[in-house]
């Protein structure tokens, strides 16, 4: 079987260093052939946000365009309809075909509200999940709701080598460098005109100035 392949989706309103460090250190910590990055279109737990998903996705392809194993989906953002995660991994099934393993990277926020995503349990058959840790997210089974709890149980992998030995349906959980960045952080530094600096690559920062991106919102 190839080496699996990780899929990254979110908002990314905008990406930063708590996203590229997950991806990056996601390739070598679970024998990844690269990542995918799947920015949301209309993320179907959100408001609208005022800064369009095609602005998101150039920052996305500004900060990952220099890692060759990186690369982007824009998919969800062309699709007129709302992206449902369970959708784009089944349009990705059928182009990599039933065996390709497949890996779905989410932090320990956005695992913790699995439940919550349409279809939810339908992903398990799609891709397997990797959790990272996150800053404030302990991965801890009394912290999830109980199905979940229990699926995280049942499907647990306690080596992610296991992960290229089937296509999907295993949980595993990995330690990358914890960055407490998140975009919430970052879009309340620039609406309050103070620095975001360092906390997301300065092509990301240069594109948000020259649109002025950020300004009023949190
Ligand atoms: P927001 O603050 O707007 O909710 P966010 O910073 O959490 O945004 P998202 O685009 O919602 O960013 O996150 C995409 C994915 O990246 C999610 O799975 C999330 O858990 C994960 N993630 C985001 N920031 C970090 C971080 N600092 N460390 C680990 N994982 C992260």
């Amino acid at each position: 079987m190839p080496e699996p392949l990780g899929l990254f989706g979110g908002t990314f309103d905008p990406v930063h260093f708590g996203h590229l460090r997950l991806a990056e250190e996601s390739i070598s910590h679970l024998g990844l052939s690269g990542v995918r990055w799947i920015p949301a279109g209309q993320p179907p737990h959100r408001n609208q946000p005022d800064v369009t998903a095609r602005q998101r996705l150039e920052m996305v392809l500004r900060s990952t365009e220099k890692n060759e194993r990186f690369s982007v989906d824009a998919s969800e953002v062309e699709a007129a309809a709302p992206s449902y995660t369970v959708r784009t991994l089944e349009r990705l099934r059928a182009e990599l075909g039933s065996d390709y393993p497949l890996v779905l990277l989410v932090g320990a926020d956005a695992f913790a509200g699995l439940t919550t995503w349409h279809r939810w349990r339908d992903i398990f058959a799609l891709a397997h999940i990797a959790v990272s840790h996150r800053p404030g997210f302990p991965v801890e089974i009394s912290s999830l709701p109980n199905e979940l709890a229990t699926e995280f149980n049942d499907r647990r992998l306690s080596n992610a080598s296991a992960l290229k030995d089937a296509p999907a349906g295993g949980v595993v959980t990995f330690a990358m460098t914890q960055l407490a960045i998140s975009a919430t952080q970052i879009r309340k530094l620039l609406a309050n005109g103070l620095s975001a600096r360092y906390l997301l690559p300065d092509s990301v920062l240069d594109y948000i100035q020259a649109h002025q991106l950020y300004r009023n919102r949190l």
